[in-house]
């Protein structure tokens, strides 16, 4: 089986230039230009390698190649196209180019699938526009209702509904989720986003669960006044308490001893937000990631007692409410197996590991057998335009890919 390289890094350089950022970075928001030229563009590639395409009402793409027995569950592979503010050319994109390359070079070898093979872009994996990460594959999984369409507003104040219609996405949300048995097995390549790979110079990352993200929101109503009228004994300070919040959420995370455990605060207002006004209010949201589901409540319930704790304290109300709580994902030993055997083929060394970001993967093994291929990327950095994969290693990838998804596409249960 030959892979197209150069016409696969050619690919991946084209769908960069479909972006709404100034390079080079890149910035696709799900539904506005970039991201809608880019669907265009790829749905051309799909039809000119003999692929049957379809979306559906949140504008997932589903492009299969029908299988010889067209009647069983399909083999699914994709990712996402949407990229972050500044960000760069292979997150997600990786796994949807390189799942059509895959693709292509099975046909190309004369190979004959028994089960379909389809390839999905899953809309909004990024959290930007809605502030709710992995919208289409958690649609599709069933993890979202239909009153999303009003309930989920971008910054403009613009509803999913309206977004997804002005995009070309008509048809009622109920639709979107996919029927239990759709597909026998789906598998994710992606960058690593992490160090892991490059630091051991293994080519070949083999994921065996996926971490999952809980965020809060936390809500600190202290007192304001002036920074020189209100003497220190009598203060309310919203953002004093705020700071022992954060120390404590670093606290509770670090005490599970488990190096899997990760809590962060990444955004924080303050209100008025003056030099010389005191914090009367602080909004907060922290992020709570976990390979063990149970670890990773009892964590969130440890940040709610200390809030509760700084509180009393300090004499001031402090609110957390949940934003979501995903359950992690365990990945199918079935499929493990394939990419173990595939990798060996090809001969690449692998390991296996923990995803620690999550993916659209998250979502589809809540309905699918699924597993995840994971190639380095330079610094282990993500999310910035800096992010790199070498040609080889993306080649590398998508060998393991495909010949992972031949062999699921085989077999017989
Ligand atoms: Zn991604």
């Amino acid at each position: 089986m030959h892979i197209d390289r150069d016409r696969l890094i050619s690919d991946l350089e084209t769908l960069a230039s479909f972006s709404d950022g100034t390079p080079p970075g890149i910035s696709r928001l799900v539904f506005a230009g970039g991201d809608q030229q880019a669907r265009v563009w790829l749905k051309s590639q799909c039809r000119d390698a003999g692929l049957t395409v379809r979306e559906d009402a949140v504008g997932n793409m589903f492009a299969r190649w029908v299988g010889a027995q067209p009647q069983l569950p399909a083999i699914g592979t994709g990712s996402h196209i949407d990229a972050i503010p500044h960000s760069g050319k292979y997150d997600g994109t990786v796994g949807v180019l390189g799942g059509l390359e895959a693709i292509r070079a099975l046909q190309q070898s004369g190979f004959t699938p028994q089960r379909s093979i389809e390839l999905l872009l899953f809309t909004s994996e990024e959290p930007t526009r809605f502030g709710l990460g992995c919208l289409g594959s958690r649609m599709l999984s069933g993890g979202l209702k239909g009153d999303a369409d009003a309930r989920l507003k971008d910054s403009g104040g613009s509803t999913l509904a309206e977004l997804r219609a002005a995009a070309g996405f008509q048809g009622s949300l109920d639709q979107v989720r996919l029927q239990d048995g759709y597909y026998a097995a789906f598998v994710e390549l992606h960058i690593e986003q992490g160090p892991l790979l490059e630091k051991e110079g293994l080519p070949v990352g083999i994921v065996t669960s996926i971490a999952a993200p809980a965020a809060l929101r936390i809500a600190i109503e202290g007192e304001g006044g002036h920074a020189g009228g209100v003497l220190m004994p009598d203060r309310k300070d919203a953002f004093c308490a705020a700071a022992e919040i954060v120390l404590a959420v670093e606290e509770c995370a670090r005490a599970t001893g488990a190096i899997d455990t990760c809590g962060t605060i990444g955004k924080c207002h303050i209100f008025p937000g003056a030099v010389n006004s005191i914090p009367s209010r602080v909004e907060m949201d922290a992020d709570i990631r976990d390979t063990d589901e149970q670890r990773r409540n009892r964590v969130l319930g440890e940040i709610e007692q200390a809030c509760a704790r700084v509180a009393a304290k300090r004499n001031l109300q402090v609110k957390v409410s949940p934003i979501n709580a995903d359950a992690p994902a365990t990945c199918s030993p079935r499929i493990i197996e394939a990419m173990v055997e595939a990798a060996a083929e090809n001969g690449l060394a692998y390991k296996k590991m923990v995803s620690r970001a999550y993916h659209d993967s998250l979502f589809m093994a809540r309905i699918a057998p699924t597993g995840m291929v994971f190639i380095p990327c330079r610094g282990g950095v993500s999310h910035r335009p800096d992010e790199y994969s070498a040609p080889q290693e993306i080649e590398n990838g998508v060998k393991v890919l495909a010949a992972t998804l031949a062999k699921l596409s085989s077999l017989e249960s």
